[in-house]
């Protein structure tokens, strides 16, 4: 499908630039392609006009003109407002009307308009040009009087407000006010005359508030308009959402001057907006609403019920036609679904805007998948039409949409983090922890949150604030943490002290204990405890048929973080190619498991030591072989059970590669805390005394404590002081493979040992590994077990010796907690909860690294991949940090050439959309 192009005709100008780009009669100066000069509303109507559908004329002034216009302090270039007046003869001629002229007026509109469409930009200023005189000219056109006074009451409204910055609500006082004195339903029910006394009230508002009398000359009405289109592009809330949205201030605003088609000439005129499908659920089918005898944002505003779309079937069947035509026509030239504004006047269509229409994930999706089959896109165009987010999305619980629909709603705020969450609201953290301690499930309602709430936030089922935008503290948090949020809800109301809250809106009010539900996808709090729709990814067939046709793209794999069988099953329905990091000290945790873990631990410096002192042929202690016999026979029963959880995992995983890392925390970690244990043992002291194995467990304790525990002793550097852990782990995943071999199964075993910083760590490992393995075998009857060797690369030292590494490792894996970690020297679990919060509010990092992939760590990665595949060419290399679920650290994969990432498996279908979308960007970046 090929797009219209025309070449923008040149055009003389007075100013030192071409400023000015004009539409009509078929012909436009611009095109689609020209969004950055003209802004998306422009370019979409040279488009449109070019595309040969029914426009009224008019001109773009361009983006270069705002930037310009800030350049020399406020001022219109030189020589602009000549090619302004000159632009507005060439619109005169096209219509056959005069901008002041009463004989003929004609009228305009005047609409900001940037490249991205962005709210708190300049509202559009309707019936420009209208002043006493021009008003009898179009009165007598039409031949309508009602008409014309509302025409004119709406512009000294608009431009009042909008442009001479008169309040708003002093209008709207006014006008109700008049409806209540005729006894008026709607707008539409004042007569002219009504109207006309509204004019001169609406002239004295501004009169009295601005001191100014109303600008009666349409070219200083023009004039006043078009700056203020610029002076909003530096407005508090522009300003505010580019920073959010990360959109450059040197964008600037376009501004549309249009020709005025009137929607409000009677019942034979509307006008309204419409999706080419439905953007909520994607369905193909004209979405949207209408208003006869309305103009402009009416429908929008909501100050008639509007009729859906398919009414204006009934109404006028022949424009209905007509719409649903140049709807899919626009679709089908644009490739994708438009939102779209027209108006109608008697009778006849007029297209004022179309742009690619927003949408929720579930449309997303379905529009993508049925786009491909009609053969509009391709599959790969279908890929990167969808947000990494809206997988997300789709895989978290939503309200039922007919539950929605009667639901009361108290406020709407930002949606900062997906999902819904039902509970009983609280007020504060404490509160929060105390009720979900008894088990109840509990809504955070806070004005703005702290790190001082963290907790109350770790035990809510959603969080929402009344302060804060996108990058607050409970957005980030709760985006971290997985909670459902609602952020910056300005009109909730909330009172600390009389534990309640009301929305200054809706009037709806709740307290303590009052069930609430809150929508983190839409930003939305209800009232009451509404029923959720569970997201099942088997019950999603168009996001399966997207993530196959990705499955077909990405080059990487996806792999999964999985400690036992059924996160493993899990992860592998949702498409996950193997384990790429199963801890087994999770394993550790569990029951009756943990006793037993303790059992070792508390003996196992005295066993290994007394072990090290039989191997050298001294004799020992009795104590010393009790020590040896304790730590023996825990570490036994510990071996059976790891060797029943790695068979249950390579089943799960059948014929699919297992990536098991041994033993990697530091062991006080399965020991009680040191405080808690102290307080116990000083307690039982003062009433009668400890007992011996409390006190034991206390020395114990302390002798293991560590200053720095998260780099002192752990990963590799455990199994080397106490070599028992290599050996009994290796013998009970080597014996489970024995097994689910024996059975018929498949298993692939990956050896991984974490935290190597020198290539000796990993060498010295590996012997006692291997003479393990070999001790396996032969007790196995001289079975040749089939496992693979490695390592992860997770300490700085690790990553720039990564060549002397590769010597003894088949594969690496990126551990890029710690590797992050250790290359900003932060500790994770002090910096996430402290400071690293005002460090990315305050823009001293850009982002949180724990979160995106650091380009400095990225660095290191890059130096491990080329030094370790110098040596071993065939090194197989994944990630399988958190950053491995990441869609920007995906990228950043992709272009580091790792084999696969491997995530948490709820993020397996994110990872395969985004892994696909890397291969496809890095394709374009290599073809530029
Ligand atoms: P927004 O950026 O908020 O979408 P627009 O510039 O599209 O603002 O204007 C809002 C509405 O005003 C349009 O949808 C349309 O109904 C009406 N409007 C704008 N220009 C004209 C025009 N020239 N003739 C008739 N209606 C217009
Ligand atoms: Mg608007
Ligand atoms: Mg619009």
């Amino acid at each position: 499908m090929t797009s219209t192009i025309s070449a923008p005709a040149d055009r003389a100008h007075k100013a030192a630039k071409r400023y000015i780009y004009a539409w009509g009669d078929g012909a436009a100066e611009g095109n689609a392609q020209m969004r950055d000069m003209l802004g998306g509303k422009g370019a979409g109507l040279a488009e449109m006009t070019i595309a040969g559908l029914p426009t009224p004329p008019g001109f773009t002034i361009t983006t270069e003109a705002c930037n310009d216009y800030f350049a020399a302090g406020e001022r219109l270039p030189d020589g602009l407002w000549d090619d302004v007046l000159e632009a507005v003869k060439e619109v005169e001629r096209r219509t056959g009307k005069g901008f002041g002229d009463p004989a003929n007026p004609l009228l305009v509109s005047v609409r900001s308009g940037a490249k991205f469409s962005m709210p708190g930009m300049m509202d559009t200023v309707l019936n420009l040009g209208l002043n006493e005189q021009t008003l009898q000219g179009l009165i007598r056109l039409t031949n309508n009087e009602r008409f014309g006074w509302d025409a004119y009451r709406r512009f000294i409204q608009m431009f009042g407000r909008i442009v001479m910055e008169v309040s708003g609500d002093r209008f709207e006082h006014a006008l109700d006010a008049s409806k209540q004195a005729h006894g008026a339903q709607q707008d539409t029910d004042l007569d002219a005359a009504a109207l006309r006394d509204l004019v001169t009230e609406f002239k004295g508002i501004v009169k009295a508030d601005t001191g100014r009398d109303f600008p009666d000359d349409p070219y200083e009405q023009l004039d006043l308009a078009i700056k203020a289109v610029f002076a909003s592009w530096f407005g508090k809330r522009a300003r505010d959402y580019r920073k959010n949205q990360h959109i450059a201030d040197d964008l600037g605003t376009a501004v549309n001057v249009v020709t005025m088609v009137f929607g409000n000439m009677g019942d034979d005129s509307g006008t309204g907006v419409a999706f080419t499908r439905d953007p909520n659920t994607g369905e193909k089918t004209l979405y949207g609403e209408y208003l006869t005898n309305a103009q402009g944002e009416d429908v929008v505003a909501g100050i008639r019920t509007a009729p859906k779309i398919a009414q204006m079937q009934t109404d006028m069947p022949e424009v209905y036609a007509e719409f649903q035509r140049i709807g899919q026509q626009l679709e089908t030239h644009y490739r994708d679904v438009q939102d779209l504004e027209f108006t109608i006047e008697r009778g006849r269509l007029y297209m004022l805007q179309t742009r690619s229409a927003k949408r929720t994930a579930a449309a997303a999706v379905r529009i993508a998948a049925d786009m491909v089959d009609e053969g509009v896109i391709t599959k790969e165009e279908a890929i990167t039409r969808i947000e990494p987010a809206h997988v997300d999305q789709l895989l978290r619980d939503t309200f039922d949409p007919g539950a929605l629909k009667s639901a009361t709603k108290i406020v709407n705020g930002l949606n900062a983090s997906p999902g819904a969450a039902v509970g009983r609201a609280v007020f504060d953290a404490d509160t929060a922890v105390e009720w979900a301690g008894r088990g109840e499930k509990v809504i955070l309602v806070r004005i703005e949150t702290s790190p001082d709430d963290f907790h109350g936030m770790a035990v809510a089922q959603g969080i929402i604030t009344a302060r804060g935008g996108a990058t607050s503290h409970a957005a980030v948090v709760a985006r971290q943490i997985g909670k459902p949020c609602v952020a910056g809800s300005a009109d909730l109301n909330i009172d600390y002290a009389g534990k309640q809250a009301h929305c200054n809106v809706t009037g709806t009010q709740f307290q303590e204990g009052d069930w609430v539900s809150l929508d983190g996808s839409t930003g939305a709090l209800y009232l009451g405890k509404l029923p959720t729709v569970s997201a099942r990814f088997e019950d999603q067939p168009e996001l399966q048929k997207i993530l196959s046709w990705a499955d077909g793209i990405r080059r990487m794999g996806v792999w999964t973080n999985a400690d036992k069988p059924e996160e493993a099953a899990q992860a592998r329905s949702y498409g996950a190619q193997g384990i790429g990091l199963c801890r087994t000290e999770h394993m550790f945790r569990e029951g009756e498991r943990l006793q037993i873990v303790r059992g070792a631990i508390l003996v196992a410096n005295q066993a290994t030591r007394a072990k090290a002192k039989r191997a050298a042929g001294t004799a020992l202690e009795t104590d010393e072989q009790e020590a040896i016999a304790t730590f023996d026979a825990a570490m036994a029963k510990l071996e059976v059970l790891q060797q029943g959880d790695f068979e249950g995992i390579f089943r799960a995983m059948d014929g699919l590669p297992v990536v098991i890392r041994l033993i990697d925390p530091p062991l006080h970690e399965f020991l009680p805390n040191l405080e808690d244990q102290l307080v116990k043992v000083t307690r039982a002291e003062a009433t009668g005394g400890a007992s011996e194995e409390d006190k034991e467990l206390l020395a114990t304790i302390k002798s293991m404590h560590e200053q720095n525990p998260m780099l002192g002793l752990r990963g590799c550097r455990l199994g080397i002081m106490i070599p028992d852990f290599v050996k009994i782990q290796t013998r009970a995943i080597l014996n489970a493979q024995i097994a689910v071999k024996a059975s018929g199964g498949n298993p692939i075993a990956k050896i991984m040992i974490p935290l190597v910083g020198h290539t000796n760590e990993l060498k010295r490992t590996k012997e006692l590994l291997e003479a393990e393995a070999q001790a396996v075998e032969s007790a196995a009857g001289g079975v040749e077990v089939d496992y693979k060797f490695g390592t992860m690369i997770e300490v700085p030292r690790g990553a720039l010796t990564a060549d002397e590494i590769a010597r003894d490792a088949a594969f690496f894996s990126f551990g890029t907690n710690d590797l992050t970690q250790m290359t900003f020297g932060y500790s994770r679990d002090d910096a996430e909860g402290g400071f690293l919060l005002k460090y990315v509010e305050e823009g001293i990092l850009p982002v949180n690294p724990f979160q995106t992939l650091d380009d400095a760590v990225a660095g290191l990665m890059k130096v491990a991949v080329e030094k370790g595949k110098a040596t071993r060419p065939d090194l197989e290399i994944g990630i399988c940090g958190e950053h491995g679920g990441d869609p920007a650290s995906i990228f950043k994969c992709e272009a580091l050439g790792l084999d696969y990432v491997s995530c948490s498996p709820f993020r397996v279908p994110v990872a395969r959309l985004a892994a696909a979308q890397a291969t496809l960007t890095q394709a374009a970046e290599r073809d530029k």
